[in-house]
C-alpha cells in the first residue's frame, strides 16, 4: 500500500502501454459511438477523464469516489436521494448552503431536521434516536471546532444513521472519516482538492457497494456530472496536494501563533494552538491540525471589515483551500450572522505563500484598523 504522497502522483493514470499518454486526455465527448446493445451517453457512462479523477481521490480516502459538477451537487445528491420521512441530525454550525438544502427539504415537508452542535457530544447523541441520517462537518465552519468522529459515528449506527461527513476543510492528507467508519464523505474538491481556485467540482466517496451505486444513479439521473476540464485540472491540482498541504499548514500554526500575541487580535481559532479547546481532539483524531484560521479582530465589525479591505498579498474572497491566502468576515453573511458569528471574527484559509509575507501584510492591515 502506498503512502498518500505517493497515490496522489500515481493514481488516476492511463496504463502503461507503449506510447500511452502518462496523463489521461481531456475527453471533450457526450455521445460515444454504439457498439451492437449499448447506449453510450456522457451522462450514463462516464469518461475516461472523470473516472481518472475518481480514481485517485477515491484512492485517497480509502474508498470509492464519484465525482460531481460542484460540491453542493455532491452534497445534494445525498440529502436529496433520502426517503420521505427521514429525520436528519445536522449541524447547527455548518456551510451555510447544505443548511439551505436540509431547510428546503424541510420546507417541502419530506425530512424532519435536528440541529445540533457537533462539538457537544452529549447534544448529538440526545438527538439520535429515531434518526436515519447523521450529516458532520468537522472542523467546524467558521469557528473550527472539532467533533468526537468515533464516537459520534458509532452511536448514529447505533440507531441504524448512515452517516456523511463533509471533509473538505480536512483533505485525506488530515483525516480520512471511512476510517472511522463514516458511510460517505462529501468534498467540495473545488477547495484544497483542486487547489487553485480555478474549478468548480464536488465528489462523494463510500465503501458501501449499495451506497456507490446510489450515488452514482442519482449524479446520472440529474447529470451532475463534472466538466471534463475541472476535472483534467482537479486531477492536476491532487499531484501537488500534499506538498502545498503540508506548507500551508506551517504558515497557519506560525501565523495562528504570531495572530495570539498581537495586540489587535482578541482571539485566535486554530486547533494547532496547544491553548485551542479542540486541541486534545484534533491531536487525537487528525493527523494535523489544517490550513483554516479564525480570528476576532479587537474592536469593531467595522474594523475587522476594514483589515480585509487593507490586504494587498493576501486575497478578500470567499472560497478556501488554494495556493492563495483568503480572507473574509463571515458575519457579513446574514445566515452566518444569524447563527450567532462573532461580527469581529475574520476566516482565513492559509495559502502558500511565504509566511513572512503573510505575516507583513496581515499587520499593515491590522494596523490600520481601530
Ligand atoms: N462544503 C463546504 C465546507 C464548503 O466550504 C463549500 C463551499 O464553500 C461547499 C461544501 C460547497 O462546495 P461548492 O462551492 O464546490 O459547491
Amino acid at each position: 500500500m502506498l503512502q498518500p504522497e505517493s497515490i496522489a502522483v500515481a493514481s488516476g493514470r492511463p496504463a502503461r502501454t507503449h506510447r500511452a499518454p502518462v496523463n489521461t486526455p481531456i475527453v471533450l465527448s457526450a455521445p460515444f459511438h454504439h457498439g451492437p446493445d449499448d447506449n453510450y451517453y456522457l451522462r450514463q457512462g462516464s469518461s475516461d477523464t472523470i473516472r481518472s479523477l475518481e480514481e485517485a481521490i477515491g484512492d485517497l480516502e480509502g474508498g470509492k469516489a464519484v465525482a460531481f459538477a460542484s460540491g453542493m451537487a455532491a452534497i445534494a445528491a445525498v440529502v436529496e436521494g433520502q426517503p420521505a420521512g427521514t429525520i436528519a441530525v445536522v449541524p447547527r454550525e455548518g456551510y451555510n448552503v447544505t443548511g439551505s438544502i436540509f431547510a428546503a427539504q424541510a420546507k417541502l415537508g419530506r425530512m424532519t431536521v435536528r440541529e445540533v452542535d457537533v462539538t457537544d457530544t452529549d447534544e448529538v447523541l440526545a438527538a439520535l434516536p429515531g434518526a436515519t441520517l447523521v450529516w458532520l462537518e468537522s472542523p467546524t465552519n467558521p469557528l473550527l471546532g472539532i467533533a468526537d468522529i468515533p464516537v459520534l459515528v458509532d452511536a448514529a449506527h447505533a440507531v441504524g444513521a448512515v452517516v456523511c461527513m463533509d471533509s473538505t476543510f480536512n483533505t485525506p492528507l488530515v483525516l480520512r472519516p471511512l476510517d472511522f467508519g463514516v458511510d460517505i464523505v462529501a468534498h467540495s474538491a473545488t477547495k484544497y482538492l483542486a487547489g487553485h481556485s480555478d474549478a468548480l467540482i464536488g465528489a462523494l466517496i463510500t465503501r458501501d457497494p449499495v451506497l456507490d451505486e446510489a450515488m452514482h444513479g442519482r449524479r446520472d439521473m440529474t447529470g451532475a456530472m463534472p466538466g471534463a476540464l475541472e476535472c483534467f485540472l482537479t486531477l492536476r491540482g491532487l499531484r501537488t496536494l500534499p506538498l502545498r498541504m503540508e506548507r500551508a499548514q506551517a504558515n497557519a500554526l506560525e501565523l495562528a501563533t504570531r495572530l495570539s500575541k498581537h495586540p489587535a487580535v482578541a482571539r485566535v481559532r486554530y486547533p494547532g494552538l496547544p491553548d485551542d479547546p479542540w486541541h486534545e481532539r484534533a491531536t487525537r483524531l487528525h493527523r494535523g491540525y489544517g490550513a483554516m484560521v479564525s480570528f476576532e479582530v479587537a474592536g469593531t465589525d467595522e474594523d475587522a471589515e476594514q483589515v480585509c479591505h487593507s490586504v494587498e498579498l493576501i486575497v478578500h474572497a470567499t472560497s478556501l483551500g488554494a495556493v492563495e491566502t483568503l480572507i473574509e468576515r463571515r458575519a457579513r453573511y446574514a445566515v452566518d450572522a444569524a447563527r450567532g458569528t462573532p461580527g469581529t471574527l475574520l476566516r482565513m484559509s492559509v495559502g502558500i505563500e511565504h509566511v513572512d509575507d503573510l505575516w507583513a501584510d496581515l499587520s499593515q492591515a491590522l494596523a490600520s484598523s481601530g
